[in-house]
């Protein structure tokens, strides 16, 4: 078995290329991770997620938790017997969704005290049973429990949580037991630039085989986002990999990759497939919208997907407004694959040498002339602009 390793291939400006070595198998970075919450990709046959170019899938330790159990879970053979996807897993710690999915109803130093969104019954997560449950789950990278404060947060508040948070990772560590597992640090500190500095610094001092950078895109504006993105990646080593939590809109990817992140994971596309929208380089096309029911396009021009060979924007628009569940299911196969696109255009302009072309080139087709500044600084940030 393969122990876990990150290799750099190639550098463009501060966007890289790299390969994760797993237990299930070597994977190509920056790469978009589709999210499996309850071990499914909603909609999508793990064969077709390898066909359109997944490489590694996420799963949501909250929800397995509650149902099936860890346990019964364990017993099929971890996510990849139980699950039908052989390649890599990743889980989170279930902190993130004990805070917004479960009824809260106490932090403290010891953990989290929740009432199940679906029975009501009172559990307890704390970073000792994180780690218990995402050991039986068996993906191959696990996350340490910590706590992502919302947006806004008091600055006080802020400190105390990442405070806390450390102190959590190093009750992670000590609970891990299974040597086949990477466990990844998360640093947290809102889009305060101090504490986010405090936060990442003290995290990478624990030495991990990788980071999350936690705690952004959760309503914060891209303008108080991004400068946080360009310090964390500025703060983390250069030979771990980087994981951008909960991002997953296009344009995040492009300018996050010029940073130096390399992995990213969003429910956005599956979620706003199923609900008519398709991802397209001009932005999103709302299949809902009337102008599409006579349209004999594919969604894509030269997209080399399922859907965007087979079906025309009338039918999917046909199937979406009829309620069916192909229509959702044939948008979600599309809009991961746009987004494998994506990761796969910018690790051959990253190989060239010139990912500033391929971001302004992105640019032009997204925003048109009026690029945001947000996207340009972060760009310029990453020495591509
Ligand atoms: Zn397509």
């Amino acid at each position: 078995m393969e122990p876990f390793r990150f290799e750099r291939l190639a550098q463009s400006g501060r966007a890289r290329v790299g390969r994760l070595h797993t237990p299930h198998g070597s994977v190509e970075t920056p790469l978009f991770m589709p999210v499996g919450t309850q071990g499914s990709v909603k909609g999508l046959l793990p064969k077709d997620l390898k066909a359109i170019g997944s490489q590694v899938l996420l799963a949501n330790t909250y929800h397995l938790l509650l149902r099936p159990g860890p346990e019964r879970v364990r017993a099929l053979g971890g996510l990849h017997g139980f699950a039908g996807w052989q390649g890599p897993w990743l889980t989170d710690s279930g902190g993130f969704q004990v805070m917004s999915l479960g009824h809260l109803r106490r932090i403290d130093e010891e953990g989290v005290v929740f009432q199940s969104h679906l029975d009501g019954r009172p559990l307890q997560l704390t970073p000792e049973r994180s780690i218990a449950v995402q050991e039986a789950l068996g993906a191959d990278i696990i996350m340490a429990f910590d706590e992502c404060p919302p947006y806004p947060s008091s600055r006080d508040y802020l400190k105390a949580s990442l405070e806390r948070t450390l102190r959590w990772l190093e009750r992670s560590l000590k609970a891990k037991t299974r040597p086949d597992q990477a466990l990844f640090g998360i640093a947290q500190g809102g889009t305060d630039p101090e504490l986010r500095a405090l936060s990442t610094r003290e995290t990478v001092r624990f030495d991990l085989p990788g980071y999350a950078i936690g705690g952004l895109a959760v309503g914060e504006p891209k303008e108080a986002m991004f400068p946080m993105v360009a310090l964390s990646t500025e703060l983390l080593p250069e030979e771990k990999p980087r994981y951008l939590m909960g991002v997953g809109h296009p344009e995040d990817l492009v300018a996050a990759m010029g940073l130096g992140v390399d992995l990213f994971d969003c429910v956005y596309p599956t979620r706003t497939g199923r609900f008519g929208s398709a991802l397209v380089p001009e932005g999103r096309l709302n299949l809902k919208n009337a102008r599409h029911l006579e349209d004999p396009r594919p969604l894509e021009e030269g997209c080399d997907c399922y859907t965007c060979q087979t079906f025309s924007r009338a039918y999917l628009a046909h199937l979406v407004r009829s309620g069916e569940m192909l229509g959702g299911i044939l948008l979600s196969l599309h809009n991961l694959r746009y987004l494998h696109r994506l990761t796969e255009a910018a690790r051959e302009a990253i190989r060239q040498g010139d990912y500033g072309a391929f971001a302004r080139d992105f640019a032009e087709r997204r925003f048109g002339r009026e690029v945001p500044a947000w996207f340009r600084e972060a760009l310029a940030a990453g020495g591509h602009w």
